[in-house]
């Protein structure tokens, strides 16, 4: 990635590539911290489940997949 300069304030890709709003920055600046506005699904490892047949559906935890959260935080290394 092209290093750029970055401030507080500014506007940075979430990892899901939503835009989000830079609300810390490391000294070193090689951490930055985002706040998306955007909905997360709160467990992470279930966001392929649209790829997937629905056949047992009902099988699933339901509850586990629309935990979503928003405005989370996230640590990105740059
Ligand atoms: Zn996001």
């Amino acid at each position: 990635m092209r290093r750029m300069e970055l401030k507080v304030g500014d506007s940075f890709k979430c990892p899901k590539g939503h835009e989000a709003t830079i609300v810390w920055i490391h000294k070193d600046e090689k951490v930055v911290a985002v706040r998306c506005p955007q909905k997360h699904l709160g467990k992470v490892r279930k966001v392929a489940d649209h790829t997937k047949p629905t056949l047992r559906y009902r099988h699933q935890p339901r509850t586990e997949e629309q935990t979503y959260l928003k405005n989370l935080v996230f640590l990105i290394e740059i």
